[in-house]
This record gives C-alpha cells, sequence and structure tokens, in this order.
C-alpha cells in the first residue's frame, strides 16, 4: 500500500505549497462564478492562498487569483476573503497574546 500524503497546493502569494487545510480555497464553480469556498469541497478550478495577509495582497496585486481562476474576483469576494483571513490572523494573535477587545475603539473627547 502507498503511504497516503496529505495533498499540498501552492499558494498565490508565496509560491510555497502547504497542506490544503491550511490554505484558503478560492473556486471558480462550473457556472463561471468564482466563490470562496470555506469547506474546501466545492466542484470547480481552485485556487488557494495562505491564511496570511500578506500572501494575500501579493496574490491580488498581481492579479493572481485572475491568472489562476480565468476570470477575476469580485470586490466582493476580495473583501471577503481579506476578512476571513483577518480573522484567522486575529485568533492567532489572542491565542499568543493576552485579549484586547478588539471592538474598543478609541474615542476622543466629546
Ligand atoms: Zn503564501
Amino acid at each position: 500500500m502507498k503511504v497516503r500524503k496529505i495533498p499540498e497546493r501552492r499558494c498565490l502569494g508565496c509560491g510555497v505549497s502547504y497542506p490544503k487545510r491550511d490554505l484558503i480555497r478560492v473556486v471558480r464553480t462550473p457556472e463561471g462564478r468564482i466563490e470562496l469556498d470555506v469547506t474546501g469541497k466545492k466542484n470547480g478550478r481552485g485556487a488557494y492562498i495562505c491564511k496570511n495577509a500578506e500572501c494575500f495582497k501579493k496574490a491580488r496585486k498581481k492579479d493572481r487569483l485572475k491568472t489562476s481562476l480565468g476570470a477575476a474576483p469580485s470586490e466582493e469576494i476580495l473583501d471577503r476573503i481579506q476578512k476571513d483571513i483577518a480573522s484567522v490572523e486575529a485568533s492567532k494573535a489572542s491565542s499568543e497574546a493576552p485579549s484586547k477587545a478588539p471592538n474598543e475603539s478609541e474615542s476622543g473627547c466629546e
């Protein structure tokens, strides 16, 4: 029997391969729509980005999603990916550092 390897995919930002579950998948559905695939199970052509804001920025700036998927994702999708990455980064940060309420913005005096 063959050893089952964890499937790896290449990040569009840094070009490094990671296990699929460590990456964000963006999929082009058979209908031609670009969607964020949080389950990793949607049909279609997938593109992958690390859960890393720098990688996303790079991929976005260079239009790599469009190149890889054959169609450009909408701003809405790009925003969702960005938020998704931001929330992953925030949860990473809060598990390492003592949590500080992120919603409390500094308000000036009245
Ligand atoms: Zn990356």
